[in-house]
């Protein structure tokens, strides 16, 4: 049985539960009001306006021990997907709203830093951050949230796995060298540049600007850009880019059972919204194992056999080093998985095992050597860029983590 329909089958269980003890509840309900874990320290009395605010909970059967629990979610080097995302829960939201006080959240309300800062340690319930550790004021906002939270989550590839802000950490000259290329290379600063007589110092950003109101300050950008992880303890995982509307909830259900119901939260360190196995065995395609001696991108070939492996078809599929978990949607749209979950455990390198995976296809072997290293190297050379390609959202993670520069860094 699946975690969802394991969910809806114990929802519908309460709610049933609820009906038939509707005549006995007040008692019951004072009953285990206090009997109930106080797990949202300083939470004041709950104010649920639906009979059931979120999907799971049903008032009365658990409890709640002292009301709205405190959230706050912090995007770091992020594109705003994974905020989107969070928008996703469709009418959830509105639940989300009812059982917690959201204390930051950059897209959507107006809590600064200095509102975190006043906080009691640990008076945050569960934070959430997505995005990738970029600069100083990422990194900082990252151990001060840790610090006021009892729970906190990586959300998204970027915060878990680095995802695309870490590909910038396969630039030798690091910051300086991309800042460079953004402010004076690329053809729209070029233009503007030369267009009006100007210098590259007078378009590039300043770290420091003293203005009539005062000196203003850009955070510092780092030349390796991390995970979430890498600077800070993380409870949580939720990996995808971003993440599925169904590993939100899988957070959310566990979050209310323990607040509301005192359930004992998944152990430390889980990944939530995965399956342990690798998502070839999620994805619906069947293999056949050709051999490959060619690559194309999926728009190069006209008439994707829908029912057959990408691999099979030459399409470069990240699914044989994903974990599963997302159900597929890429290959279901004939579109080879790039790997955002990260890889299936206890693997630690997604993009080398997923080039072994490949490599494997390649008639090389000695009873059936249709291939030489030539043909290989030719068959590569069409992978525009092939650490990009495969470590697409894993760098910060991989053995290899960043190019050196010229001081051996
Ligand atoms: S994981 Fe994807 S959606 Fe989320 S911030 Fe990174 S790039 Fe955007
Ligand atoms: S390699 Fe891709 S297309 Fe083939 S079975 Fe695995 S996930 Fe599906
Ligand atoms: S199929 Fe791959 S790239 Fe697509 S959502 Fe799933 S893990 Fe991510």
């Amino acid at each position: 049985m699946s975690w969802f329909s394991d969910w809806k089958e114990k929802r519908a269980k309460k709610k049933a539960e609820k009906a038939a003890t509707a005549a006995a509840a007040p008692a019951k309900k004072e009953a285990a009001a206090s009997s109930a874990p106080a797990a949202a320290k300083g939470a004041k009395a709950p104010e649920f306006i639906a009979d059931s605010p979120i999907d799971g909970y049903v008032p009365g059967l658990g409890a709640p021990p002292g009301g709205k629990i405190n959230i706050a979610i912090y995007w770091a080097a992020a594109c705003g997907g994974c905020d989107v995302s969070l928008l996703d829960t469709d009418e959830k939201v509105l639940n989300i709203g009812d059982m917690s006080n959201i204390l930051m959240w950059p897209i959507a309300t107006d809590g600064k830093e200095k509102d975190i800062e006043a906080l009691e340690d640990g008076e945050i319930t569960v934070a959430m951050i997505n995005g990738a550790i970029r600069n100083s004021e990422n990194e900082h906002m990252a151990r001060l949230l840790r610090k006021k939270s009892q729970i906190l989550v990586s959300y998204g590839a970027c915060a878990c796995l680095g995802g695309t802000p870490a590909l910038a950490n396969l630039v030798p000259g690091g910051v300086n060298e991309i800042k460079d290329y953004v402010y004076g290379v690329t053809p729209t600063s070029a233009n503007f540049i030369a267009d009006g007589g100007r210098k590259l110092e007078d378009v590039m950003p300043r770290p420091e600007y003293n203005a009539p109101e005062g000196t203003l300050t850009l955070p510092v950008l780092y030349d390796t850009v991390k995970t979430v992880d890498q600077v800070v303890d993380v409870d949580y995982y939720i990996p995808g880019c971003p993440p599925t509307q169904k590993s939100i909830a899988a957070l959310l259900d566990a979050l209310v059972g323990f607040v509301y119901r005192g359930e004992a939260l998944p152990p430390k360190g889980t990944t939530v919204g995965v399956i342990p196995k690798s998502l070839c065995e999620e994805c619906h395609r069947h293999k056949e194992n050709r051999r490959i001696t060619e690559v194309f991108e999926p728009h190069e070939v006209l008439n994707i056999d829908h029912d057959l492996c990408l691999l099979d078809q030459g399409i470069l599929c990240l699914g044989a080093g994903t974990i599963a978990g997302c159900g597929a949607p890429c290959t279901k749209a004939d579109q080879p998985c790039r790997g955002c979950y990260g890889p299936p455990k206890p693997v630690s390198e997604q993009g080398s095992s997923i080039f072994t995976a490949i490599a494997s296809l390649f008639p090389i072997e000695a009873n059936d050597a249709k291939m030489n290293e030539d043909d290989m190297d030719d068959i590569m050379s069409v992978i525009k860029d092939p650490l990009g390609y495969f470590y697409a959202f894993s760098m910060s993670k991989s053995l290899i983590k960043r190019a050196v520069n010229e001081g051996g860094q």
